[in-house]
């Protein structure tokens, strides 16, 4: 038998049931078999007794006799039953399917041992389809039993939980000659693992909970260990790898502008965030990095400085952002910031003019066009630069691995990528995901900010919640109110975002009250920004097209209509929105009264923190890594034992361990590592699912 041995050849299986288990579990060779873990254990040492059984009682074992067998006949169907009795009580085991040969066998009178899952019926307990084992016969086996994930199909076809332990025992002998060690000696004596022998011993047929843990412990560490090498293996190879335009030079596009428009002092966040930039993209290597700061930090100028640098080298740059909204407004700022210098900047979206168009494509190929800000408008192969040295993309989460790789091919060396996002993910996902990417952080906020004050109100109190927005006008701030438009229901929730329309303008009669979602033209969308941004409307009513991004300064509190009905990363990011000047700003999450555990969570972690970390891991938490990086993404996500959520203290040390190990030996070439090298070579290499960002 060899890990390759198709499981036909096993003892006790044979074509036909191989091909069953093929079909429905995916398993096909011994080593499938042996990565076929149970999903729980049975202590069979333990033996109940009928008047200890209680209703939550799962699979237990029992120890007596049958006294009794009775025939049942119910229209055409016969069914098996028969009275079961220890000292403490007596109990029915009952058979569905009668069939004479099972009547034949059951062991009268006889000491034995039953086993199974207890029905509850009348206060009457039962057990149907008992496993029967006479006394006298019973195994001397005092490890654990495993329970396999089945189905009904697979028991019905007699491949039920004795049939799965007694080939996982068969095969489990030959694990001497089957399984290699992967780590070395040293690793094994420093976190005291049990040999990998003993770990698949253990996972199947553990000694007892202790033997289980330390092989559960040894799997997800080895899951951990050989996907983070992976990752750091690429790395080093990519570095060397991918070439990239050097930019040596900063030069008077980036000082003029730096001393002389630049409107107020950068943050050291900001400092040290373009200082990393700038070193990445002096060299001859394509940068690939993750911009990560909290809403409000501040990103939009970094990208900007970043820009001003590319010109320098006689780059052009690109930005590209998820929504027209957000695109139009990076536009707007980007060109008022640089209205005193002679840069020439565009924007190109869905609705741009064919005429627009026309000028833009011309200037991007004759190099007129520094920089073009856009939606993903800008990916289409009609969009040609004459040398695109820099794309930028904003909120990174939005767009599709396949849109984002479209950038690359614009210019023959790829430019230097920066993806910014305001969704902080949680660092274990980052770490072990991220780790061919380099990251920055902006972990500061510009000066004079003062925290977001939440609070969480429901219908009653909305009269007040008014009160409160009205002071705040009356004082010269302005009021966002956000209704939940998801897509599902977007018809019902269209009117409900009209009603509260109403609702509003109602209440606020002398008040300008101006509105914004996704079905209104571009240019009502604009025309509605403007009104607001401009400060003529005191009030904006809206959904979440104004999630992302949405820079207005004077607005200071943020009312959140049906908030238990959005995610907590959305919910931060509409917070986003206020905050963002130097008054004290306030979110109000608004919700009906009755709340589901998880939303009263999302709610109440919302007034608690306004740190967009601490946020993006109770995120995780709630919804599951594979969630929060998107679909497209969650493959790489699918590990067997390592949970992101809980294991993070394990993904910390063996990242650690790789990197300490591949430093003192980058090609593996060690003696003591050949275990690691040769398991890596045969199943990691070439399948790492996320290479690249971008
Ligand atoms: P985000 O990181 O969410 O994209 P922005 O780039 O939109 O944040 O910045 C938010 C606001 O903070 C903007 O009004 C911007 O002009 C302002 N800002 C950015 N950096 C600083 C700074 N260093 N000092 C003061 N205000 C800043
Ligand atoms: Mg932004």
């Amino acid at each position: 038998m060899t890990l390759e041995t198709s499981i036909e050849y096993v003892k006790g299986i044979g074509p036909e049931k191989a091909k069953l288990i093929k079909n429905v579990l995916g398993i096909s060779t011994v080593e499938d078999f042996l990565n076929f873990y149970p999903i729980r254990y049975l202590d069979k040492n333990k033996v109940y007794k009928i008047s200890q059984l209680q209703e939550s009682n799962l699979e237990i074992q029992l120890k007596g006799k049958i006294t009794q067998i009775q025939e049942i006949q119910t229209g055409k169907t016969k069914r098996l039953t028969a009275k079961f009795n220890d000292e403490s009580g007596t109990m029915d085991l009952v058979w569905f399917q009668y069939s004479k040969w099972m009547k034949e066998q059951l062991p009268i009178n006889k000491e034995i041992y039953i086993f199974g899952k207890i029905n509850v019926f009348n206060k009457q307990f039962s057990m149907p389809h008992p496993e029967i084992e006479i006394e006298e016969n019973k195994e001397n086996d005092n490890r654990l039993k495993p329970i396999y994930p089945s189905s009904e199909k697979l028991t019905k076809r007699g491949l039920n939980q004795k049939f799965f332990q007694t080939i996982l025992r068969n095969i489990c002998k030959e694990i001497p000659s089957l399984i290699q060690e992967n780590l070395p000696d040293y690793l094994i004596k420093s976190f005291k693992f049990l040999s990998r022998q003993h770990t698949y011993l253990n996972i199947h047929f553990p000694q007892n909970l202790e033997y289980f843990e330390r092989a559960n412990n040894r799997l997800k560490f080895e899951e951990s260990f050989f996907f983070q090498l992976g990752y750091v293996l690429k790395k080093l190879h990519q570095k060397s790898q991918s070439f990239g335009n050097p930019f040596p030079i900063v030069g008077d596009y980036f000082t003029g502008f730096y001393e002389n428009h630049l409107p107020f002092e950068l943050t050291n966040a900001q400092k040290r965030v373009l200082k990393e930039i700038r070193l990445d993209m002096k060299k001859p290597v394509q940068m690939n990095r993750l911009l990560q700061g909290d809403v409000g930090s501040g990103k939009t100028m970094v990208a900007l400085l970043t820009m001003l640098i590319a010109m320098d080298n006689g780059f052009q740059s690109c930005m590209m952002a998820p929504t027209e909204i957000l695109a139009q407004q990076h536009y707007n700022g980007i060109k008022d910031l640089l209205r005193e210098t002679n840069i020439n900047v565009r924007l190109l979206t869905g609705s741009t003019k064919a005429s627009e168009r026309k000028i833009i494509h011309a200037e991007l190929e004759s190099g007129e066009l520094s920089i073009l800000v856009g939606t993903h408008a800008v990916l289409e192969d009609k969009v040609k630069f004459k040398n695109l040295g820099l794309a930028i993309i904003d909120e990174q989460h939005r767009f599709g691995v396949a849109q984002r790789a479209k950038l690359w091919a614009k210019n023959k060396i790829p430019p230097h990528i920066l993806v910014m996002t305001a969704t902080p993910i949680p660092r274990t996902l980052a770490m072990s995901f991220y780790s061919d990417l380099d990251v920055s952080v902006i972990d500061e906020m510009p000066v004079g900010r003062k925290p977001i004050i939440t609070a969480h109100r429901r219908e009653k109190d909305r009269v007040f919640v008014y009160n409160f927005c009205r002071d705040e006008i009356k004082k010269g701030r302005q009021v966002y109110f956000v209704y939940p438009l998801i897509e599902e229901s977007e018809t019902l929730d269209y009117k409900n975002l009209m009603e509260g329309l109403d609702q509003v303008m109602n209440s606020f009669s002398e008040y300008n009250v101006t509105m914004l979602h996704g079905r209104m033209k571009p240019d009502e969308k604009d025309a509605a920004m403007n009104y607001f941004a401009s400060g003529k409307a005191e009030i904006m009513v809206a959904t979440t097209v104004i999630e992302v991004g949405v820079n207005v300064p004077n607005a200071s509190v943020m009312v959140i209509e049906s908030s238990e009905r959005f995610g907590l990363s959305q919910l931060h990011q509409l917070r986003g929105r206020v905050g963002r000047g130097a008054e004290q700003s306030y979110c109000i999450l608004m919700t009906s009264d009755k709340l589901s555990t998880e939303s009263r969570t999302r709610i109440k972690t919302m007034t608690e923190t306004n740190d967009g970390f601490k946020i993006s891991e109770v995120d995780m938490q709630l919804r599951g890594p594979g969630d929060i990086l998107g679909t497209q993404q969650s493959g790489v996500v699918d590990f067997k034992r390592l949970d992101l959520v809980n294991d993070s203290a394990i993904i910390k040390s063996t990242k650690k361990t790789v990197e300490k190990i591949l430093e003192a030996d980058p090609l593996l070439s060690r003696a003591e590592n050949q275990g690691i090298k040769n398991y890596y070579v045969r199943y990691y290499k070439g399948k790492n699912k996320w290479s690249k960002i971008s």
